[in-house]
C-alpha cells in the first residue's frame, strides 16, 4: 500500500540528504508514531470524571468535555472545521409528555371504546406540536416493512394515505440482522411516504420475550424526546403529517379487529410460522390525542482536520467520529452515584480519537503527511438516537460526496488484553480489508462479528453517515484475548451486562472489578485506528461499497434507494 512507499520514500530522501548533511541530527530517520497510553490516560480521566456530571446532551458538564476536545484540537494545531471555529451547534427541541394526556379512542360504528392509557397503550412526546390530535381510518400493514432486495411490500394492495397505519413490533426472522435493522428504522419514513397521518404499533406476544410491555411503559413514561430543528425551527423527520402514535397492548387490541375476518390469533400464527402478515383495511376508526411541554436547547458537535498533502487527493476527506455525550445524572437509584460518567461509553472513544488525531499531526510533522484530508469531530447527543451525527449528515462542514469514509469510535471495552477486533461494516464495502491490514500491522486479527442479531452496524454515529452513502467502518475490541487463561468475550459479556449504560460505567468500579482500565490495549486499538485512516488516506482509490453486499446494493449507485 501507499503507507509503506511512501515510508520507503521518506526514508530514501532522509538517507539521501543525511549523506551530505553536516548536521544529520536534524534529520532523524522517521519512526511510525505510536500512540500513548499515558495520554489515553488522561484523556479518559478527564472526560470520565465527575466534574462532567455524566456529559448529558446541553448540559454545562458536555459543554465542559467539549472545550476540553477544542483545546486538544488546537493545542495540536488541527484547523477548525466546525461553522464556528471548532464548534457546530445543534439546536434541539426536547419534548415530555404531561402526565395522562394521552387518549386512545375506537370509533366502531357508533360505539366508541376508550382504551386505558398505561395499561393497554402507551405514547411518547411529540417535538412536533404541543397538542396533537387525529381521528382516522386504521389500516393493517403487517410489519410495515418495504425492500426490493427481499422482495417485501407489506403495503401491497393498501391505500394508507390519510389513514392510521397498524403496523407490528420487531420484524420477521430470517433476514440478515443488519439488513432487517435498518429496514426497521425506516419504518416511519415508509408510513409517512404512503401519505399515513398517524402510526399505531401494535406489540405483540414474540415481541414481549425480547421486550416486554412493562420496560416499553416504563422508558416511555419518563421519556424525553428530542429532535434536532432546522434552520427554519422544524423538528427534523417530522413534516407534520404524523398527527399521532401510540404503542398497543396486544391484549388490548382486538377491538382493531372486530370488523375483520382477520383476528389476533391469526397474526400470532403467522409469526410464529414466520409468514408474513397481510394488511387489510380494519374498518374502524380511532382517536389519537397527547399534550407535550417543549424546551429548546442548544449542543455543540466539535469538528477539526488536518488537510491532506496531495492537491488531487486533499478535497476528499477521511471522518473520525467519536460521541462526547452520555446520559448524565443518575435518576431513582438509591445509593448509587450521582452521574453515569460513560468511561467505556464513550470517554474511551474519544480519547482514542484525539490521541489518533496527535498521530496524525506527529506523523504529518516528520514528512508523512496523509494524502487526504482527516477530519475529527467529536458529536453530541448520540444516547438521544444519534442526534449529533445525523444533524452533520444533513449540514456537513465538508461537501458530503468528498467524505470518502467513515470511522466511528464508540465504546472500545478496555478491559482485557485483545487479540482480534471485529469490525462492524466490514462486509458491506473495501474498508473491511482495510481494517484487516491495519490490525495486521499490530499482530491483532480480525474477527467476523460474533453477536449478529445486536445489529450494531446501525446502532452508532456512523449509521447516519452510512444512510448518506458513506462506506464506513466500526471497530470494537473482539473475543480472544492475548492472554492466556483469559477469556476476552466473557469480560466484553460481563461489562455488557453489567456497566453499559449504568452508573457503574465509570473508572473506579471498572478498576475493582477488572484490575484496571488497560490503556495499553487502548494504545494497540488506536495504532490500529490511525492504521485505517492512514491507509485509506493515501490509497489510490477511495473506499467502495461491495456490491454483492445489502448496504451495497442499497447505496452504490443507485441514488433512489438512499434513505434520508
Ligand atoms: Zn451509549
Amino acid at each position: 500500500m501507499n503507507l509503506y512507499r511512501n515510508g520507503l520514500i521518506s526514508l530514501l530522501i532522509v538517507f539521501g540528504v543525511v549523506a551530505c548533511s553536516p548536521a544529520p541530527e536534524k534529520f532523524a530517520v522517521f519512526e511510525k508514531p505510536v500512540a500513548s497510553e499515558i495520554a489515553l490516560e488522561a484523556h479518559l480521566e478527564f472526560l470520565a470524571s465527575d466534574l462532567l456530571e455524566g456529559r448529558d446532551t446541553g448540559t454545562r458538564g458536555h459543554e465542559i468535555a467539549s472545550a476540553y476536545i477544542v483545546s486538544q484540537f488546537k493545542a495540536l494545531g488541527l484547523e477548525p472545521a466546525g461553522n464556528n471555529g471548532y464548534y457546530q451547534r445543534v439546536p434541539f427541541r426536547t419534548a415530555t409528555l404531561v402526565a395522562d394526556s394521552p387518549k386512545f379512542h375506537i370509533h366502531n360504528g357508533n360505539k366508541t371504546i376508550k382504551l386505558a392509557y398505561l395499561d393497554a397503550f402507551t405514547a411518547s412526546p411529540s417535538t412536533f406540536a404541543e397538542k396533537l390530535e387525529v381521528t382516522a381510518p386504521l389500516v393493517f400493514a403487517g410489519y410495515g416493512m418495504v425492500s426490493d432486495q427481499f422482495n417485501l411490500d407489506d403495503y401491497a394492495g393498501l391505500d394508507v394515505d390519510g389513514a392510521i397505519v397498524v403496523m407490528l413490533s420487531g420484524r420477521p426472522d430470517g433476514l440478515p440482522s443488519e439488513a432487517a435493522a435498518h429496514l426497521g428504522r425506516i419504518k416511519t419514513e415508509l408510513a409517512i411516504e404512503r401519505g399515513a397521518v398517524g402510526i399505531i404499533t401494535l406489540h405483540t406476544p414474540t415481541q414481549e420475550a425480547v421486550r416486554s410491555y412493562a420496560v416499553s411503559r416504563r422508558y416511555a413514561t419518563n421519556a424525553r424526546r428530542m429532535s434536532w430543528l432546522t434552520p427554519e425551527g422544524v423538528p427534523n423527520g417530522d413534516n407534520g403529517q404524523l398527527r399521532g402514535g401510540a404503542f398497543l397492548h396486544y391484549e388490548a387490541a382486538a377491538p382493531l379487529f372486530a370488523n375483520v375476518e382477520l383476528t389476533l390469533d391469526d397474526i400470532w400464527q403467522q409469526i410464529e410460522a414466520n409468514e408474513m402478515p397481510k394488511g387489510v383495511a380494519l374498518g374502524v376508526s380511532a382517536t389519537l390525542y397527547k399534550e407535550s411541554v417543549f424546551a429548546e436547547i442548544d449542543s455543540p458537535n466539535v469538528i477539526a482536520k488536518l488537510t491532506g498533502s496531495d492537491p488531487n487527493l486533499r478535497d476528499e476527506v477521511i471522518l473520525y467520529t467519536a460521541h462526547s455525550d452520555h446520559l448524565g445524572p443518575v435518576n431513582n437509584k438509591e445509593g448509587a452515584p450521582k452521574f453515569n460518567n460513560g468511561a467505556m461509553d464513550n470517554a474511551a472513544g474519544v480519547a482514542v480519537m484525539l490521541e489518533t488525531a496527535r498521530m496524525f499531526v506527529e506523523a504529518a510533522k516528520n514528512g508523512e503527511h496523509p494524502e487526504r484530508t482527516i477530519m475529527f469531530a467529536a458529536v453530541t447527543a448520540e444516547e438521544r438516537g444519534l442526534l449529533g451525527a445525523d444533524y452533520f449528515a444533513h449540514y456537513p462542514t465538508v461537501a458530503i460526496e468528498n467524505i470518502v469514509a467513515n470511522v466511528n469510535l464508540d465504546m472500545p471495552v478496555l478491559l482485557y488484553n485483545f487479540a482480534d477486533v471485529v469490525a462492524f461494516g466490514a462486509e458491506h464495502s473495501s474498508l473491511g480489508d482495510v481494517v484487516a491490514e491495519a490490525a495486521e500491522m499490530h499482530g491483532i486479527k480480525r474477527s467476523p462479528d460474533p453477536m449478529a442479531e445486536q445489529a450494531i452496524f446501525t446502532r452508532s454515529d456512523h449509521y447516519a453517515l452510512v444512510k448518506k452513502g458513506i462506506p464506513a467502518v466500526f471497530l470494537m475490541t473482539g473475543f480472544e484475548s492475548q492472554n492466556e487463561g483469559e477469556d476476552g468475550g466473557a469480560v466484553w459479556g460481563d461489562f455488557f451486562a453489567k456497566h453499559y449504560h449504568n452508573h457503574s460505567d465509570e473508572i473506579s468500579t471498572l478498576t475493582e472489578e477488572y484490575g484496571g482500565i488497560r490503556y495499553d490495549a487502548g494504545a494497540v486499538f488506536t495504532n490500529i485506528n490511525y492504521d485505517i485512516g492512514r491507509i485509506i488516506a493515501g490509497a489510490a482509490e477511495r473506499p467502495t461499497w461491495l456490491v454483492d453486499s445489502y448496504f451495497g446494493q442499497v447505496f452504490a449507485g443507485d441514488e433512489n434507494s438512499i434513505r434520508h
